[in-house]
């Protein structure tokens, strides 16, 4: 007699997946055991095609086929392993996991290739435009190292609150708001490194009560850092906003942003151009950094143009003093702007579909 599917089960169970930690039968990578005679064949699927771990597995499945043979008296013929890819990138893996925030429709990061560019002014402007426009929103400062939440928002006014081991968002301005900057010190937030840098944003990510949301907006870390991978390994991400500055010189970082949430397999929503020309008080605009080259890059990279945020000095004290809803009341070409970005975004995030084409990380 040959070999019982449980006895093969349970030898295949002894083999450990260094990647999950699991065994191979637990983490869900044995797709198939079949037994024709004295022969056997297994199907496992691992990470992406050609993954070097195929001899190793191989081997180890093997030979714990024949040690179960050898403990049941039963006999064994050949034994033979195939390999499928499995390559959804991190972010359709983590779709298709838990969801760990069910109560959150949409969550969009927002990302740029360097500092300074006013990716957290811009993430807190799609927040409270959201808002604005009716959507219940949430918005988590994921910039671990520089936290810029408490100062944009005026969070110093408020109390840390937490319920049942959950941090509870803080209710500002029509949002729901989340930052390590309320948390911790600072100056702490800033040295921390890979898997406290993990563990730190996934806690916020994770372990953050929010309402029912239409929106959670993520502010990312600028640069192509550990965070915007934790993010895609944690949080379903329905897509990515990059914020760039006119310049050509700032284009070289952007599109390696772009290139990184490509990779991680989230789908670029569009490119939003801040500082993009001045307004003066008269109404006339004036071109600063060259407005239009984020325009160009993304119709270069095949990527949606979400629009540009004019540069004012009112933004900037608005983004000083905790204020931000006053910066619709700045005049009416820059609230306009702001609300076509909005407009944008929620076309582009529906047009987004969860299951587009994958791209393999391997
Ligand atoms: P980043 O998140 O990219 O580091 P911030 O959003 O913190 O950048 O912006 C950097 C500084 O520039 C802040 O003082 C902010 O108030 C200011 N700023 C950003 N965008 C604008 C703008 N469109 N007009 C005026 N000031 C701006």
């Amino acid at each position: 007699m040959a070999l019982q599917p449980s006895n093969l089960r349970k030898a295949l169970g002894s083999i450990t997946d260094p990647e999950s930690g699991k065994d191979i039968v637990t983490a869900g990578m044995v797709k198939d055991i079949r037994s024709e005679g004295d022969d056997i064949s297994i199907e496992l699927e691992l990470l992406g095609a050609n993954n070097p771990m195929q001899a190793r597995f191989s081997e180890q499945i093997e030979q714990a086929i024949r040690a179960t043979s050898s403990e049941c008296k039963e006999p064994v013929g050949a034994v033979e392993v195939t390999f499928t890819a499995d390559t959804r990138s991190e972010n359709e893996r983590v779709k298709d996991e838990t969801n760990p925030l069910p109560n959150v429709k949409k969550i969009i990061a927002v990302g740029a290739g360097k500092g300074g560019v006013g990716k957290s002014t811009v993430a807190t402007t799609l927040a409270i435009g959201l808002a604005r426009q009716g959507n219940k929103v949430g918005l988590l400062d994921g910039d671990i190292y520089g936290p810029s939440m408490p100062t944009m928002l005026g969070l110093h006014r408020e109390e840390s609150q937490a319920e049942e081991g959950f941090l509870l968002p803080f209710k500002v301005h029509g949002i729901e708001a989340m930052t390590i900057g309320k948390l911790v010190e600072p100056d702490r937030a800033l040295i921390w490194r890979g898997p406290r840098a993990h563990s730190a944003f996934s806690q916020l990510a994770t372990q953050t009560k929010w309402g029912e949301l239409d929106y959670l907006i993520v502010d990312l870390p600028p640069g192509t850092g550990d965070v915007p991978l934790s993010l895609a390994q944690l949080l379903p991400l329905t897509g990515a906003v990059i914020v760039c500055t006119p310049q050509v010189v700032a284009q070289d970082d952007a599109r390696r942003a772009v290139r990184m949430f490509q990779q991680l397999g989230v789908p670029i929503l569009g490119l939003v151009e801040n500082m993009s020309y001045f307004v003066a008080d008269d109404g006339k605009e004036y071109d600063i950094f060259g407005r239009g080259g984020g325009e160009q890059m993304a119709s270069a990279m095949n990527l949606d143009y979400l629009g540009g945020i004019p540069i004012h000095p009112d933004m900037r004290i608005a983004a000083d003093s905790g204020e931000p809803l006053r910066n619709w009341a700045i005049n009416e070409t820059m609230s306009n702007a702001f609300d076509t970005v909005c407009e944008n975004l929620v076309a582009a995030s529906q047009s987004a579909t969860p299951d587009r084409p994958t791209i393999s990380v391997s």
